[in-house]
């Protein structure tokens, strides 16, 4: 017999579901404003994307550089889906966010001058990348966070505890998210906003570059609470993670690598490809060098790379016995990214009332069909502290609204209520197969059938999208189709899907 969940209820201004940069960031910043957080996390933090990050965050602080020059690449990335208030909001803010969190503890690595030295990733068109550690960025921030959030008696942390459904109000008339009921039964009532930061779905792929956990989970959470999804089809391939090595298998080596002057060569020897072309462009030329020659993988030249630069990458690639200052490393694309998400507004806000959608899991329209790199992480931070002003109203005045907790019939149901359905192998192959780098008509609607409700709904928004734009490249329909410019594929909570265009 299961033990009996306990019989807890836990009350606060705000619940956030998730620890990566998202979810903590968003929790210190209620936490400055005197509101009370509940954070939920399901895995160690050892096992978010934010963590794993390496090549950093993306901010306009250089000389050379200007809001306009942000706002066009992020654009031209982006293949004429990019939501321009969004892309506003996110390279206006960044910059104050990497000023924020140098302000928190946060040490980014910075030049003999004292200056911040910033990286060169694909898409860009300047130097705009803040980093720690060489490539840690990461796993420096996130420490730094959470060692904040675990010490700030503001913030209740539930460790390896899992959102299992969102709570809303039973009348259809007037829903509003009211907080969670968690995997053990506790039941958490927000009075001012439920955050999802719950990360993306990439893992959902078999190949792919994210940790176990990234399988969407807050996407179905929020869509059985009512709340649409958008741009599903829109799962951006990474060109470079490490194939065929055991222990490392879609181990990233990251572009800032590429932004120092590594090339990239083929079974040849030779280049076949702008290096730092934007990331759909590098993933798709590879994969059509690798069908041409029949070969495994591609190989970044890092041998007149100074290891120093990068040191967690280097000695993760030498743990697994490849010696990049001597040898080229075998890569190939795997799934890295999910543009697609919750839909929200520009204050993070999703189509539900008082359900907030933060970082990986949420769709601005930012992205738009191919993210640019280094983009999401200043994603997480822009858009979580936006979801915040917005949930207390900008005044901090928390005491104006009491949460509620559930009654005696509530809490029954609310414990009854199934969790999201996680991907076995069989659909993680099938995603890679039917949904990979290239897909085609006949693979996509073989998933429809899948048993996994949001690979079906994947499948739904890249057999609507009937052109190819971006990491959406459909071998039927090769071609860009100018109708669907600035056209979001939204499913809305009874499964219809509508093409919708955001200001
Ligand atoms: C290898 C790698 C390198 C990257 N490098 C960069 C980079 O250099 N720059 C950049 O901008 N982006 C990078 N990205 C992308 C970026 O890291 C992510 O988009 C971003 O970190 C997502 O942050 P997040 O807070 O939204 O989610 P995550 O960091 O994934 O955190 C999600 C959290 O939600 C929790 N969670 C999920 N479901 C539940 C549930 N049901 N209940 C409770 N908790 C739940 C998880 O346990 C976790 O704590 C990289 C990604 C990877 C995988």
């Amino acid at each position: 017999m299961p033990a009996p969940p306990p019989a807890s209820t836990y009350e606060a201004d705000i619940v956030v579901v998730g620890a990566g940069a998202a979810g903590l960031y968003a929790s210190l910043c209620a936490a400055r404003e005197r509101a009370t957080v509940v954070l939920v996390s399901a895995t160690p933090l050892a096992q978010t994307a934010s963590y794993w990050a390496q090549g950093g965050l993306a901010a306009t602080l250089a000389a050379d550089d200007s809001f306009d020059l942000h706002l066009r690449d992020t654009e031209l990335a982006g293949r004429q889906l990019v939501r321009r208030s969004a892309a506003e909001i996110l390279v206006r803010e960044a910059p104050d966010c990497v000023r924020d969190l140098q302000a928190l503890g946060v040490r980014f690595d910075a030049d003999r001058f004292g200056h911040l030295a910033l990286g060169l990733e694909g898409g860009h068109s300047v130097r705009r990348i803040v980093h720690a550690g060489g490539s840690a960025t990461g796993r420096r921030v996130v420490r730094q966070l959470s060692a904040l959030a675990a010490a700030e008696p503001q913030i209740t942390v539930l460790e390896n505890t899992r959102a299992q459904a969102l709570w809303t109000d039973a009348d259809p008339t007037q829903p509003r998210c009211r907080g969670l009921v968690c995997d053990d039964g506790r039941v958490i009532a927000a009075a001012r906003a439920t955050v999802l930061a719950s990360g993306g779905a990439a893992a959902l792929w078999a190949r792919t570059t994210n940790p176990p956990g990234s399988q969407g989970v807050g996407l179905q959470l929020a869509h059985a609470a009512g709340a649409a999804l958008a741009d599903l089809e829109m799962l951006q391939f990474h060109p470079t993670a490490v194939i065929g090595v055991r222990g490392r298998e879609g181990f990233l080596v990251t572009e800032a690598i590429r932004g120092e002057g590594a090339t990239l060569l083929d079974a040849s020897g030779e280049r076949f490809v702008d290096e730092l072309a934007p990331r759909d462009e590098v993933s798709r030329a590879i994969h059509q060098r690798l069908a041409q020659s029949g070969q495994p993988s591609v190989g970044p030249d890092m041998r007149a790379i100074d290891p120093a630069h990068f040191p967690n990458v280097v000695a993760a690639l030498r743990e697994a016995g490849l010696d990049p200052t001597r040898e080229l490393i075998p890569v190939a694309p795997a799934a890295h990214y999910m543009m697609g998400g919750i839909v929200t507004d520009l204050d993070a806000h999703s189509t539900v009332p008082g359900l907030y959608a933060v970082g990986e899991c949420s769709c601005t329209g930012l992205h738009g069909a191919n993210r640019l790199a280094s983009n999401s992480l200043s994603e997480c931070f822009v858009f979580a502290r936006r979801a915040v002003a917005h949930a207390l109203g900008g005044d901090g005045d928390t005491a104006a609204s009491k949460p509620r907790p559930p009654d005696a019939r509530e809490l029954n149901a609310l414990r009854a209520l199934p969790a999201p359905p996680i991907a076995g192998r069989d659909t993680r192959a099938a995603l890679w197969r039917d949904a990979g780098v290239v897909r085609s008509e006949a693979g996509l609607h073989s998933l429809l059938d899948n048993p996994h409700p949001l690979a079906r709904l994947i499948a739904r928004c890249a057999l609507a999208r009937a052109e190819s734009r971006g990491a959406h490249l459909r071998q039927d329909h090769p071609e860009r189709d100018p109708a669907l410019d600035h056209r979001h594929a939204v499913i809305a909570a009874d499964g219809t899907l509508d093409w919708q265009t955001w200001e």
